[in-house]
């Protein structure tokens, strides 16, 4: 089945078109600056040459309307009819509590993703625009939301409840939604696949490292805890986030340096985390290179980071009791042969060790543990559109 996957943003757009049956992408691309100067569409079909077009683009209606024209253009389409579309799957952010799995977008589920705006104000809002946009010009193809929170759904109790009057949690939904599980579900379905091992079996710590990095405790293919929380904002350090902080940080930073809470939101989510600590950039690649060039404090951030993936690591086997293999994903985590050996050094009373050699590799499904080690170090490149398209079908099937 050929499905188109959404993801939506503020002001841009991603798309895949995906066939279920070969799993590859017959196309992909991006709309940027909707609604703003300059916007335009970044088209690249698959064996084909790419389209980079800029052209008005006011809303994401239009976004979609330009994508789907895109999408059977006699030159760089790669479809003969919209009819061949068999659904939509969109990423929707935030499922709140309502929705532990992808759910075809009915007038009651719309109501359901309405309602967790309140928890995700700038993320929900975007991905509602963009099943709106589809609904409309798409009328009869079913729409799939699929949720960065579901996967996490499955935590127990004790994960997820904050150590607050519990009024907040009954009052405000304040409690551990968790992010990314769309990505720490895929990872974990392609490791059971490596270790030939069922999944239903498996203990596995799944550590999704990017500009947004979380670390998700993964038995028998349920989460049963994760490093981020009400929101993006807690766990691990990262590019621009701060992670985890004492939380009378936060009025302390606001008194001293004279922040209303826009401003501090601003500093603990766009200032702070690997960028505040180096002075350098958000991005790891910069922050090796520095490193790699004498700079003390871009350095320093590196090794913080290592450490919190690390102390993660040690937290997540002592709520498995055990671990079957650790994965690592994402930007980062994919192609950073020196964080991961700067995480998986001195863990060898659990059995893990890298080997220099194997962990040379980029991009691509390895195990680069050390022989004779007990735990399998997997590298496994994440496909999160592939993940949505692959939830979207198995929700249209019964249709
Ligand atoms: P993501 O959010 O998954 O797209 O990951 C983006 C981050 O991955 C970037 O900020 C980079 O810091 C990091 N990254 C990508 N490629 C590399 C690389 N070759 N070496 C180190 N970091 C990388």
């Amino acid at each position: 089945m050929y499905i188109l996957v959404i993801n939506c943003g503020s002001s841009s757009l991603k798309y895949q078109l995906l066939d279920t049956v070969t799993r590859n992408p017959l196309a992909k691309g991006l709309v940027e600056r909707i609604g703003m100067s300059g916007s335009g569409l970044t088209h690249r079909p698959a064996g084909k040459d790419a389209k980079a077009a800029v052209l008005e683009i006011p809303d994401h209606t239009v976004a979609i309307r330009l994508v789907l024209d895109t999408l059977v253009d006699p030159t760089y389409g790669v479809m003969q009819n919209l009819g061949q579309i068999g659904a939509v799957g969109h990423r929707v952010v935030h499922g709140g509590e309502e929705f532990a799995q992808s759910a075809l977008v009915t007038a009651e589920v719309m109501k359901g993703i309405e309602d967790c705006v309140e928890l995700a104000p700038l993320h929900n809002p975007p991905n509602i625009a963009g099943i709106k946009a589809c609904q409309k010009l798409m009328p009869g193809v079913p729409q799939v939301a699929v949720f960065d929170t579901a996967f996490h759904q499955t935590m127990p109790r004790e994960a997820y409840i904050y150590g607050l009057p519990y009024e907040m949690y009954e009052k405000y939904k304040i409690r551990r939604y968790g992010f990314h599980g769309t990505s720490h579900k895929y990872v974990s379905q392609r490791a059971a696949v490596l270790l030939q091992k069922p999944l239903a079996s498996l203990k596995l710590i799944s550590c999704h490292l990017g500009n947004g990095s979380s670390i998700t405790a993964v038995r028998g293919g349920k989460s049963v805890e994760t490093s981020m929380g009400f929101t993006p904002l807690e766990g691990l350090m990262m590019g621009t986030r701060s992670g985890n902080l004492d939380p009378a940080i936060v009025s302390y930073i606001m008194r001293k340096e004279n922040m209303d809470f826009e401003q501090i939101n601003d500093f603990l989510n766009k200032r702070s985390g690997v960028l505040g600590v180096s002075g350098v950039s958000s991005d790891f690649r910069d922050i090796e290179a520095a490193a790699q060039q004498g700079n003390g404090r871009a350095q320093l951030a590196l090794d913080i980071f290592a450490h919190d993936v690390k102390e993660y690591i040690g937290a997540y086997a002592a709520i498995l009791d055990g671990v079957d293999a650790i994965i690592f994903t994402a930007g980062l985590g994919e192609n950073s042969a020196g964080m991961r050996e700067a995480v998986c050094g001195g863990l060898s009373y659990m059995g893990v060790a890298v080997d220099p050699e194997k962990n040379k590799v980029r991009g691509e499904e390895v195990d680069i543990s050390a022989e004779g080690t007990r735990c399998p170090i997997l590298v496994i490149p994440t496909n999160e559109e592939l993940m949505i398209a692959l939830e979207t079908e198995e929700v249209v099937r019964g249709l």
